[in-house]
């Protein structure tokens, strides 16, 4: 690891504590790859951190201090994309939301709060608890909200139902340089608001 990654994992260690960084390639195997087939996902580069905030301040302390010392940053999902979108290709930090997964589905107006780390499959079955069905499935449960949202999924129902975009109405991002934006609907955790039908 350069001097700028080893002061950054001391930094990401103060933001989220020391045993959600990890900076043992063996432990990070799963992160380097998507669904991509072998012979067409590019490589992951070698130094790399991996680090699992567990709210949006935390989010936005890391991509402010990585944005601070130009370090680059991988948002990964459940990693289920078909064209390496989230190998982290150079030297830098893997930001995996995957401890950000709480659901609260809204029954009366047919409406979920998802933080961006549930899965599809999480979200399929609070609303099936609920009563309620979300239709949108691009084929793999494990797809987590940030990256069905990223990558505006579909899948063969949404000739039928639509594709992600269509089902949200507001969202809580992070700016690469730390700043939260609260964008659309009525907000009330990290994340988007997603629509059941
Ligand atoms: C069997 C199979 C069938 C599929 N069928 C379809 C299909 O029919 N239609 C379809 O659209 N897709 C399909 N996919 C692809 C994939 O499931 C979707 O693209 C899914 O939305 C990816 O979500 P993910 O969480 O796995 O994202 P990842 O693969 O982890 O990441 C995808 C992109 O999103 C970014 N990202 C992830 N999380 C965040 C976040 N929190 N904030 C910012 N950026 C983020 C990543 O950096 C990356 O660029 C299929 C995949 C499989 C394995």
């Amino acid at each position: 690891m350069t001097g700028k990654l080893e002061e950054m994992i001391e930094n990401l260690k103060d933001i989220v504590g020391e045993e959600w960084v990890v900076t043992k390639r063996e432990y990070m195997e799963s992160y380097l790859r998507d669904e991509t087939p072998d012979a067409l996902r590019p490589s992951a580069a070698d130094d790399l951190i991996l680090v699992k905030p567990s709210s949006t301040d935390e989010v936005s302390q890391i991509l402010k201090a990585a944005n601070d010392m130009r370090i680059p940053v991988f948002p990964v999902g459940g990693r289920t994309g078909l064209v390496g979108g989230c190998v982290p290709t150079e030297r830098g930090i893997i930001l995996s939301l995957e401890r950000m997964n709480k659901i609260e589905v809204d029954r009366e107006n047919l409406m979920a709060v998802a933080e961006a780390g549930a899965t599809l499959g999480d979200l399929i079955k609070a609303a099936d608890d609920a009563d309620l069905f979300f239709p949108l499935h691009p084929g793999d449960e494990g797809a987590q909200i940030g990256g069905l949202i990223s990558t505006n999924a579909g899948g063969v129902r949404a000739v039928k139902y639509g594709v992600m975009r269509n089902y949200v109405k507001g969202v809580e991002v992070v700016l690469p340089t730390g700043e939260i934006l609260n964008l659309g609907g009525m907000l009330l955790k990290t994340l988007a608001m997603i629509s059941c039908i």
